[in-house]
């Protein structure tokens, strides 16, 4: 296959491309605008492949979108280039807007057109990557499928909610030939350190307090991110056109119980030097507004149809994070001494 994956230069993008280069015979072409959140550090090992080419560029440009899906013609697109942080579409929701609502349709509208131009018929699909925050906060004992109503509360969640009706529409008014998936929350290497695992590794590094929202007790689903891209993958192969696919890792934890998890981890793995526990390091701030207290996703019908299970446990999972980030420690270290100091975000309003 030759695949277009837009925002190939993030943190589950980059884990994707990777796993493509290293594991199939595939053809990727990376279209990504390397925002903050895009790092080129996270290809560099496969930067001179063959099968590996880079465009930079932002997908809300129409002629530079139509261009390059025209000149590489490909028969599969994954559509993972977002805005993605809460926080900061709390801060700055017109970015998200931007790039989520109005990228989503440029790509939607380039890629229809290519079809149609190049009477593309049966061979070509559009995978967009969404996220499960599209269908709000759920009570204790219920679960998100395929079929719950959306009921976003963040900027971030909203505009990724307003992409995933694009893509429906597309789907059926033109009939183009799209699948969607929602997932839970993914950790594991190459996540930028703003995030809640990374951000709690790095900040347990450098002995800094420890920020957790409100009493860390909402709830979350967390997956691996390798195991993220399995399932993308095995869905962009054998999904059925027009469908949507629930992500998840049956892994429900709360903020606190991850945050003890990284701290008791690194007092066997790196400790502290005056003796004590990370643990001591946990701060309670003020909470997130709007914050979802709990996700938790049904991966039945990925399952039942798609025979795709998650290979790691949490406690697997995490194991590979930590010692990827003691491993990294630069990769981390260059971000920090450029654009983002581990500093709380989403409070400028
Ligand atoms: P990320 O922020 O790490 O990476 C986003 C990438 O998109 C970056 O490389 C960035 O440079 C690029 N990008 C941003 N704006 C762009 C633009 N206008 N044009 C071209 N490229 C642009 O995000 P991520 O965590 O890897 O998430 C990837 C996708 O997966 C997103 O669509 C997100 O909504 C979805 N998702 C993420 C999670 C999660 O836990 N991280 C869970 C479910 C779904």
């Amino acid at each position: 296959m030759k695949i277009l994956i837009t925002g190939g230069s993030g943190f589950i993008g980059s884990n994707f491309v990777l796993q493509q280069i290293y594991s199939t015979n595939n053809t990727i072409l990376n279209l990504d605008k390397l925002t903050y959140a895009g790092n080129p550090e996270n290809l560099y090992s496969i930067q001179n492949y063959e099968r590996y080419d880079f465009v930079q560029g932002d997908i809300c440009d129409n002629t530079l979108v139509s261009e390059t899906i025209s000149n590489f013609q490909p028969n599969a697109i994954v559509h993972f280039a977002a805005e993605s942080h809460v926080d900061r579409s709390i801060d700055d929701p017109m970015e998200f807007v931007n790039t989520n609502i109005i990228g989503t349709a440029t790509m939607l509208d380039a890629s229809l057109k290519y079809c149609e131009d190049n009477n593309i018929n049966g061979e070509f699909k559009f995978l967009h990557v969404s996220t499960d925050e599209v269908f709000g906060s759920l009570g204790d004992n219920e679960f998100f499928t395929e079929t719950t109503s959306y009921d976003p509360s963040s900027p971030y969640s909203a505009s990724k909610a307003g992409s995933d009706h694009l893509v429906r529409a597309w789907q059926r008014t033109y009939g183009f030939p799209a699948l969607i998936t929602n997932c839970s929350n993914n950790y594991g290497p190459y996540q930028f350190p703003e995030k809640l695992v990374p951000l709690m590794i790095a900040n347990c590094f450098d002995e800094k307090p420890l920020p957790v929202y409100g009493e860390g007790l909402n709830v979350r689903d967390w997956l691996f991110v390798e195991d993220h891209c399995e399932a993308i993958y095995e869905v962009l192969q054998n999904g059925k056109i027009g469908d949507i696919y629930n992500i998840g890792g049956n892994n429900e934890i709360r903020n606190i119980d991850i945050v003890n998890t990284i701290c008791s981890s690194l007092d066997e793995l790196k400790p502290r030097s005056n003796g004590k526990s990370y643990i001591d390091l946990i701060t309670y701030v003020k909470d997130r507004p709007g914050h979802d207290f709990r996700y938790a996703i049904d991966a039945t019908k990925i399952k039942n149809t798609l025979n795709w299970e998650p290979k790691e446990t949490f406690e697997t999972g995490i194991g590979k994070t930590i010692q990827w980030y003691l491993d990294n420690e630069s990769w981390w270290r260059e971000i920090q001494d450029g654009t983002y100091n581990q500093e709380r975000l989403g409070i400028k309003r």
